[in-house]
């Protein structure tokens, strides 16, 4: 099926959003009151979480569905003396413990976060609780070339087992089919070429689908990012019997539903993937339904319709509901690194009340508005971090972004509000982001760029925003 082919307003229908809340059979709640539950009035309950059911496993899945890419961090002194960054492990584990207790029970991870260090501190927070409480979702994330062959491979999952001190994985994904990639000696490889080094050649998917029969894994999938021939490649493998798809992960949100090429080229439409998977009856697991955080804060005048609509009710709790709202959503993503962030979304889903088309409509109103800011689709993933310079590439992207939303962005000598814009754009760049760490500071060597799953040019817009704090610096 074409994008073309389903209007928003008849995938509303179809969904059954005609203007009340959506009702369907696989949207179940953990506690037995009603849902007039309104988190300003107390304390978030404990058991009013929405579950939707996997059909294949009959799991019943919480719609909030931690992602642990973002777990929060603590500076500690080295055996050299020096200042160092590691994971803190108390508050991963007060976070887990509570997200427990709210009826969070889907915990994303890859060997990948947290440069390498999220599926050990996952497993530490995990393992204090009853593993058949929750589920874990990991990812064969063999981006490097390095880890292309297939004892490289299994030596990823046998690791992943390791550090969430599990012997199965609930949910595992070919971590981010479609994107390009490059071989050791540099020669570029398109979506499908990179999909067949990095599973298919090498026997890896077999493999998986083996694990699967021993019950090492539970239910196997993919997320996606990239190239959109590699999506209806794999789902003609599924329609064809050769594979089988548990479930995909896709990014989806009020952008994305039908403007993710204007977000990022390399994106394909939400309403696209996720009206495919609906036609195979496949749950979806949903990523970036903040968009990097940028649907936390929107502009000032789709703000103050929201808050009429429902006053009291932040900002994100817009997105975190419209992903919801799809029955085939099986969980939505969301990286909560502090506290408030948890509850926050908590109170969202404990239990979702679905958009209802009103709703949903002024969100697609909004996310035309929101497009007509010049953001940069940095969803603070981090894939490109390290850089062998020290360059802070998603904080510098998060600060351009920041402005760009508080209209601190791109004002004329002749604009009365300059001199604040430059104020805030200047100062706040410097509090954000060490002077080393600056854009300035980048040789445009390009190694960043292919891990970027936004397909973000990122030694051009680094070297734009240099240019922009230049010509800031230099005109009073
Ligand atoms: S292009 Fe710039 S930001 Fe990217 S790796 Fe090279 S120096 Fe770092
Ligand atoms: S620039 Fe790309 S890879 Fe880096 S944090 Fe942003 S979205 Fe992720």
């Amino acid at each position: 099926m074409k994008n073309e082919d389903i209007s928003r307003r008849s995938f509303l229908k179809r969904l059954g959003i005609g203007g009340a809340v959506l009702a369907t059979p696989s949207l179940v709640s953990c506690g037995s009151k009603d849902s007039g539950y309104t988190p300003e009035d107390g304390p978030i309950p404990t058991d009013k979480m929405t579950l939707r059911e996997n059909p294949n496993t009959h799991d019943k899945v919480s719609i909030l569905g931690y992602g642990c890419m973002r777990w929060p961090r603590k500076t500690v002194k080295n055996d050299k003396g020096e200042d160092e960054e590691v994971l803190d492990q108390d508050q991963i584990n007060k976070l887990v413990a509570f997200a427990m207790e709210h009826g969070v029970n889907y915990y994303d991870t890859s060997p990948a976060y947290c440069r390498g260090k999220s599926e050990e501190a996952t497993g530490i927070a995990l393992s204090k609780h009853d593993r058949k409480k929750y589920y874990i979702a990991t990812k064969l994330s063999n981006f490097s070339p390095t880890t292309w062959s297939h004892e490289a491979g299994v030596e990823m999952f046998e690791n992943s087992l390791k550090y969430l001190q599990t012997d199965y994985i609930d949910y595992y994904l070919l971590h981010c089919i479609g994107q390009h990639s490059q071989t050791l000696d540099g020669q570029p490889l398109n979506g499908m070429e990179a999909l067949h080094a990095r599973f298919l050649d090498n026997g890896m998917l077999d493999w998986c689908v083996e694990q699967k029969k021993k019950g090492r894994i539970r239910n196997l999938g993919w997320s996606y990012h990239g190239d959109v021939e590699v999506v209806d490649y794999l789902l003609k493998l599924h329609d064809e019997g050769k594979y089988h798809w548990d479930f995909v992960q896709i990014q989806l949100n009020y952008i994305d539903w039908s403007h993710a090429k204007e977000v990022n080229e390399a994106n394909t439409d939400a309403e696209y993937l996720l009206g495919e998977l609906k036609k195979r009856g496949i749950p979806a697991v949903i990523m970036e339904p903040l968009l990097g955080g940028r649907l936390a804060k929107v502009p000032e005048f789709v703000a103050k319709k929201m808050y009429k609509m429902r006053p009291n009710k932040s900002i994100a709790s817009w997105a975190f509901r419209y992903a919801g709202t799809f029955p085939e959503t099986l969980t939505v993503l969301s990286g909560m690194t502090y506290m408030e962030h948890l509850e926050d979304n908590l109170r969202s889903y404990c239990p979702l009340e679905p958009c209802t088309e009103e709703e949903v409509n002024m969100l697609y109103q909004a996310a035309v508005e929101i497009l007509k800011n010049p953001f940069i689709s940095c969803t603070d993933c981090k894939y490109c971090m390290p850089c062998p310079y020290g360059i802070d590439i998603p904080a510098i992207f998060a600060h351009y972004n920041k402005c760009v939303n508080d209209d601190h962005y791109n004002h004329t000598q002749e604009d009365p509000k300059y001199r604040e814009a430059r104020r805030a754009f200047l100062v706040g760049y410097d509090r954000s982001v060490p002077k080393l760490r600056q854009a300035s500071h980048c040789i445009g060597c390009g190694e960043c760029k292919s891990h970027c799953p936004q397909s973000i040019d990122i030694p051009r817009e680094l070297h734009r925003i240099d240019q922009y704090v230049e010509s800031l610096k230099t005109k009073q």
